[in-house]
């Protein structure tokens, strides 16, 4: 016997839920969805279990049972799946949406309109918690698949949960809703009364593949006690009835299921509030026939990027079976935010994880669904760019990484890019767009990388691009760091950074032939560079002369084949030993401050004045692309020195 204890909720699921039931309140018919999701997703997993450890099969009919009772105004909803143990009840419903519950807090904080919070909320999960937008106290009784104990869990969904022992003769989860007294103007219906919850059941979850009954009895019921058990059927008032036509969603013609039909299918399967974006329904015949319903959802994954995402990938069925939920092998992973199901004919029952990698059926389903997927996103492109733009920002970042070298590159992802243009702030380009725009005489696509455009506006390695009117694609997301380096070409152009290595972007005014005077100029600016180069040469590789260079005095470069600043810094976080990379100093020889050094250095070459100018050139170039001097201190202190001359009236 394990004592019952009262837990109190982690910090944030407090908060969370009050945020939850303001957002959701007009709206609160999907928790029944939600928590039949639930069900039904447990429901897969003890069928995948007892496929390895046949003890582990149920005694009957896998299924989901609701059962009301008017009286005590009670909603139970009981599945005999797989359910959970002690410490699954407390990692999984004392926490919600797990680490993601940070991640919601700050978003629903930056999220002022609340009409966009329920999207917020659906991309991060809160299911089982939307029970108490109709509840008043929530008691769960669950038993593990192969376990002899049962855990009952009780909350008012107020700042604490008790956890103790429960009863329960059978493995599986019952879920039993204490309801709230119906208030129509609230958003709460009346949830104890069969008609309301048949009519939700057949919106919402009419295609779950198990059973769905309704046992409308007005007796049991005792909302702590043993919650149904096995969902066989034995209700005093008569026989349970079955709500859903269980008819895979997927097998019915595309057109005879209404959109709204697969929103509802993409919810209980994406575990989203939303809508999806896009839908791609598509049948493979030949030697592997397969069906595939794939969604793209309309906000990224909270978890996109998260190294362990709460996966909701896409579910494997074999002829209408479920097998195995998150089947990665089924996309590649910069496709990991795509949900829905595929089904193929001809794989084993009980097919391993293992076994999925080198099957080559799955091989065969994974190449076809990828171009499908593709193709709808091209088609999309075209044809309502709008939305496809807001795809692009919410999930480019993921495709982005279909660009990378190995054996998952897909260069059709280039079709699908998208970036915003320097020549025209908030137009975002297609690379076939920017190659239609390119000037006369242009080669290559430029591109510059940066935390945002404005950054990159700010840049001055821009400033001969824009002067002559040569467009830059901003790229903001890590992944651009890595793979246009990769030797990617798109119609034959090469991917080229304006800030690395020498570059004279097209269209530069033609240099006539030198007179005497300047040839002179040429020389000693050259001799000037040299004696910079010579005080700076701890801190940079090379000091030349700059083409990109119009109006700012100096800016830093990478050379060909050096890391840029942000690929060091992105080594350094995934655990590699990089050593600093020198950068080139490239300055403008026509700007003032380069005149004047000039004209110094031809006075008296050894003057002190150089290295101290050259100093400070050095870190302004740092400061310009938003980077941090080495020694903030000395470089305020060298700069005010210098105000201080100029202010005395000297030659500085
Ligand atoms: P989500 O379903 O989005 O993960 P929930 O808050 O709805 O979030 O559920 C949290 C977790 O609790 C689920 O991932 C699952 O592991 C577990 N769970 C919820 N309902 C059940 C159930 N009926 N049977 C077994 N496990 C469940």
């Amino acid at each position: 016997m394990t004592k019952t204890e009262t837990r109190e909720f982690q910090t944030e699921t407090q908060k969370l839920l009050d945020l939850m039931i303001h957002s959701l309140y007009s709206n609160r018919d999907i928790f029944l969805r939600e928590l039949i999701s639930n069900a039904s997703d447990a429901l897969d997993r003890r069928r995948f279990a007892a496929v390895k450890d046949p003890d582990l099969a149920p005694a009957g009919e896998l299924a989901i049972r609701l059962e009301l009772d008017k009286e005590s105004r009670t909603l139970t909803i009981a599945d005999n799946g797989v359910g959970m143990s002690r410490d699954d009840v407390i990692e999984n419903l004392g926490t919600i949406a797990r680490s993601g519950t940070r991640e919601l807090i700050e978003a629903l904080k930056r999220e002022q309109n609340t009409d966009e919070r329920p999207d917020l909320i659906g991309q991060f999960g809160v299911g089982f918690y939307s029970s108490f937008l109709v509840a008043r106290r929530v008691v769960v009784v669950t038993r593990k698949a192969g376990e002899t104990t049962a855990t009952r869990w009780e909350s008012h969904g107020t700042g604490e949960y008790t956890i103790g022992d429960g009863e329960r003769s059978e493995a599986g989860t019952s879920v039993t809703l204490e309801l709230a007294e119906p208030d129509e103007e609230g958003g709460l219906r009346d949830y104890a009364n069969a008609s309301i919850i048949e009519s939700i059941v057949r919106t919402y979850s009419d295609f779950v593949a198990y059973p769905i009954q309704l046992v409308d009895g007005d007796a049991g019921g005792d909302a702590g006690g043993d919650g149904g058990g096995d969902a066989g059927g034995d209700s005093e008032s008569g026989e349970p009835r079955v709500l859903n036509t269980m008819k895979a969603i997927w097998t019915r013609p595309e057109s005879e299921v209404t959109d709204e039909e697969y929103n509802q299918f993409y919810k209980h399967v994406a575990h989203d509030m939303s809508d999806p974006l896009l839908r791609v329904a598509t049948r493979m015949e030949g030697t592997f026939e397969a069906s595939a319903l794939l969604f793209v959802p309309a906000k990224a994954p909270w978890d996109l990027f998260h190294p362990q995402p709460s996966r909701r990938g896409v579910k494997l069925y074999v002829k209408r079976i479920f097998v195995m939920e998150d089947c990665d092998e089924l996309l590649p992973p910069y496709l990991r935010f795509v949900r829905g199901v595929v089904d193929a004919e001809d794989l084993p029952l009980n097919v391993s994880r293992e076994l999925l990698q080198e099957n080559r059926q799955i091989a065969a389903i994974r190449k076809h669904i990828t171009k499908k997927v593709l193709d709808a996103l091209a088609g999309l492109k075209n044809d309502d760019r709008d939305k496809y733009e807001s795809f692009w920002s919410e999930l480019g970042a993921a495709m982005k990484e279909g660009l990378l070298f190995g054996t998952e590159r897909n260069e059709r992802v280039l079709d699908l890019l998208l970036a915003e243009s320097t020549l025209e702030p908030g137009r975002l380009l297609s690379l076939d767009e920017y190659v239609e725009r390119m000037v006369e005489g242009q080669e290559e696509i430029y591109y510059i990388t940066a935390e945002s455009a404005e950054a990159a506006r700010r840049s001055p390695h821009l400033e001969a691009f824009r002067d002559r009117k040569v467009e830059v694609l901003v790229l903001q997301d890590r992944v651009d760091e890595l793979w246009p380096q990769t030797g990617i070409t798109y119609q034959g152009k090469a991917l080229r950074a304006v800030g690395r290595g020498e570059i004279d972007p097209p269209g530069a005014p033609q240099k006539a032939d030198q007179s005497g005077e300047e040839a002179a100029e040429d020389g000693a600016t050259r001799e000037l560079l040299l004696a910079i180069r010579s005080c700076l040469q701890d801190d940079v590789k090379d000091v030349r002369r700059s083409q990109r260079l119009t109006s700012s005095p100096a800016c830093l470069v990478t050379d060909e084949g050096d890391l840029t600043p942000q690929m060091e810094r992105i080594m350094r976080e995934t655990g590699r030993d990089v050593p600093d990379t020198k950068r080139i100093l490239e300055v403008n020889p026509t700007h003032p401050v380069l005149v004047e050094l000039r004209r110094l250095f031809e006075a008296d070459g050894g003057d002190a004045r150089i290295a101290e100018f050259a100093r400070l050139l050095h870190g302004q170039a740092i400061l310009a692309e938003g980077g941090t001097v080495d020694d903030p201190v000395a470089f305020s202190k060298a700069l005010a020195d210098v105000m201080v001359r100029a202010a005395q009236g000297g030659s500085a």
